[in-house]
């Protein structure tokens, strides 16, 4: 077990495209491994491979409440086989300290990778639910994308950056989803009505 040191927003590492598994070796699995340690001790709900200057298609993640046995699901290759809806999730990053803002996400994935002992394995992830978020946020470190490149409102993202001594956001890295913030602007009035 080790706690590997987390890279911030800044590193160049974060905004690679990581490159496929080809083999799970011991090496991966230690990784892996490390990697849901990692995650605990910061308290995280998921972590990729490249915030620990991997770069390679991994994620782990563990949605479980304190309530509940701990549940970390390793995903390695994973691919989003379909998405639907759109939500409004207010995200923060273990490479991001303190920052919270608001980003786009779908609705509702379903996404398929491997497990450590190279099975295959499908999760669906409805309602927006917090699994259904967090694998988009760990799915996007993989292409690096990061969540501040999904931002509601990017003026309140710069700002929040700011607060917290982060660089500033990188405005071509932008997401841009009309159809995703149309759908929660629909959302957004239907409440207020
Ligand atoms: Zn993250």
């Amino acid at each position: 077990m080790a706690i590997l040191k987390i890279l911030k927003y800044g590193d160049e590492k974060l905004r690679q495209k990581c490159k496929d598994v080809s083999k799970i070796s011991k090496k991966i699995r230690t990784l892996a491994e490390n990697m849901v340690d990692t995650m605990y001790a910061n308290n995280g709900v998921g972590l990729a491979a490249p915030q620990v200057g991997e770069n390679l298609r991994i994620f782990v993640i563990d949605v479980s409440m304190e309530d509940e046995p701990l549940n970390p699901i390793v995903f390695i290759n994973p691919k989003i086989i379909k998405k639907s809806g759109a939500i409004k999730s207010n995200e923060g990053c273990l490479s991001f300290p303190k920052a919270y803002v608001d980003v786009r996400r779908y609705k509702n994935i379903m996404v398929k990778a491997l497990d450590l002992k190279g099975r295959t394995f499908v999760i669906e992830a409805k309602d927006g639910e917090l699994l259904s978020r967090a694998i988009q946020h760990e799915y996007d470190h993989l292409e690096g994308i990061l969540f501040i490149d999904h931002s509601r409102n990017i003026f309140d993202t710069i700002e929040v950056l700011k607060q917290n001594n982060l660089p500033s956001i990188e405005q071509d890295k932008i997401v841009d989803e009309p159809e995703l913030e149309e759908e929660i602007l629909k959302q957004e009035s239907n409440t207020r009505e």
